[in-house]
C-alpha cells in the first residue's frame, strides 16, 4: 500500500478569549494531517500546548524533515508504530497524536468500522462538561448565558480573585461545577483554604490544584480534601501514572499530552489497574481531535471534551455535542468530514 502525507496549518478562533491560570488566547494554530492510501484518507490534528512543547512551526519543520520515515512506519502493530513515533518525535506529543490519530482513522476507514467499535468501547457516553475560562467579572453573566444548554460546567480558577469569580458564577447558576486550578495555588495553605471553601459550593472535583512539581503537597491536600483530586499537568504520559498513587483520585488523559489514541488506551488501562477514576479532556481543538478522544469516551467517569464547541469556526464536522451529550457516529474511523 502506497501512502501519502499532506499537512496544513489552520487557525481556529474561540467564541470568547480563552484564559486559564497561565495563558490567554483568542485563536490557536493547529496542524491538520491527511494520510491517504489512494482510496481512504485518515485525518489527524496537532494542537500543541505551550505548557508542553513548541508551537506549530516546530511541527511543520519536523514533518518536512521526516516525511519519508513517517510513511515507512510499521502500520500493522500500533504499539510498534507508537514506539517509533516517540523515537522520531520525542519532544512533540501533539505531532505524535496527530500521526497516531490519522493512522487509526485510516485503519478504521479501511476496515469500515468506527474506532469506538475497534477499541471495544461503548457508544453511550456520560455528559461532557463545558468550560468557563477565566474572565473579568463583568463578562461572567454572558459566559454563563452562553453555557445555558450545558448542565455541567468546568470553571477555571487559579487567580488572585478566585473567590470573586465563584461568587459571580453562583449568582448566575446553581449547576454542578468542576474546578480546574491549572497549578494556580502555590502553597498548601492556599490550596486547603480554596478546597474547604469549594466543598460548600456544589463542586464535583478539583483538577490540578497545585504545580505538578509539588506532588508531596498535593498528597497532603488529598488527605485533607473531601473533593476528589484529578491530575492533569501531572498526568502527561503513561509512565506518569504509577507515581500518582496517593496524590490523586483521578487522571485526566488528553491526546495532545499523551501522544495519541494508542497511548490514551494505555493510560486507560494503567488508570484502571491503579484504581484511578478516568477523565478524558482536551485542548482547544477542532472536531478531529475531539472526535478522536470521544472514541474512548465510554471508559471515562468524567468527560471534558468541549474544545470544538468553544470554537467560533470549527472547520470540521464530527461527533455531535447536544447540551454536553456527545454523539458517537456509526461512520468508519473517526467519522469526521470537512464542514464545507
Ligand atoms: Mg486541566
Amino acid at each position: 500500500m502506497e501512502l501519502s502525507l499532506k499537512w496544513s496549518v489552520t487557525r481556529i478562533t474561540t467564541k470568547f478569549e480563552f484564559k486559564i491560570a497561565r495563558s490567554t488566547e483568542s485563536y490557536y494554530d493547529v496542524v491538520i494531517l491527511e494520510i491517504s492510501d489512494g482510496t481512504n484518507i485518515g485525518l489527524g490534528e496537532a494542537a500543541p500546548s505551550k505548557r508542553y512543547e513548541k508551537g506549530p512551526d516546530a511541527i511543520l519543520k519536523l514533518l518536512e524533515a521526516n516525511q519519508k520515515q513517517i510513511l515507512e512506519l510499521p502500520l500493522e502493530d500500533f504499539e510498534d508504530r507508537q514506539a517509533a513515533l516517540e523515537r522520531m518525535f520525542p519532544h512533540s506529543y501533539a505531532l505524535q497524536a496527530a500521526l497516531d490519530t490519522a493512522f487509526w482513522d485510516l485503519h478504521g476507514r479501511r476496515v469500515g468500522k468506527p474506532l469506538w467499535q475497534l477499541f471495544a468501547a461503548d457508544q453511550e457516553l456520560v455528559t461532557s462538561s463545558y468550560t468557563i475560562g477565566i474572565s473579568d467579572l463583568s463578562v461572567i453573566p454572558d459566559k454563563i448565558a452562553e453555557a445555558a444548554p450545558y448542565p455541567l460546567l468546568k470553571i477555571k480558577l487559579g487567580t488572585e480573585y478566585d473567590y470573586d469569580i465563584m461568587r459571580a458564577i453562583r449568582r448566575e447558576t446553581d449547576k454542578v461545577l468542576r474546578v480546574d486550578v491549572n497549578e494556580g495555588w502555590k502553597t498548601l495553605d492556599d490550596a486547603k483554604r480554596g478546597t474547604e471553601w469549594l466543598v460548600r459550593e456544589n463542586v464535583e472535583f478539583l483538577e490540578q490544584p497545585m504545580p505538578a512539581d509539588q506532588l508531596d503537597d498535593i498528597a497532603k491536600l488529598r488527605e485533607f480534601s473531601p473533593l476528589p483530586l484529578v491530575a492533569d499537568e501531572n498526568s502527561v504520559r503513561p509512565e506518569d501514572i504509577p507515581g500518582l498513587v496517593g496524590a490523586y483520585d483521578g487522571i485526566n488523559i488528553k491526546l495532545m499530552k499523551c501522544g495519541g489514541l494508542s497511548n490514551a488506551l494505555k493510560m486507560v488501562e494503567l488508570s484502571q489497574k491503579h484504581q484511578f477514576d478516568i477523565m478524558l479532556g482536551c485542548m482547544v481543538e477542532t472536531s478531529i481531535g475531539i472526535s478522536a478522544m470521544s472514541q474512548l469516551g465510554s471508559f471515562a467517569r468524567w468527560l471534558d471534551l468541549d474544545g470544538n464547541v468553544l470554537l467560533a469556526d470549527d472547520p470540521y464536522i464530527g461527533v455531535g455535542n447536544k447540551a454536553g451529550k456527545i454523539l458517537l457516529l456509526d461512520e468508519p474511523g473517526l467519522g469526521v468530514k470537512n464542514r464545507t
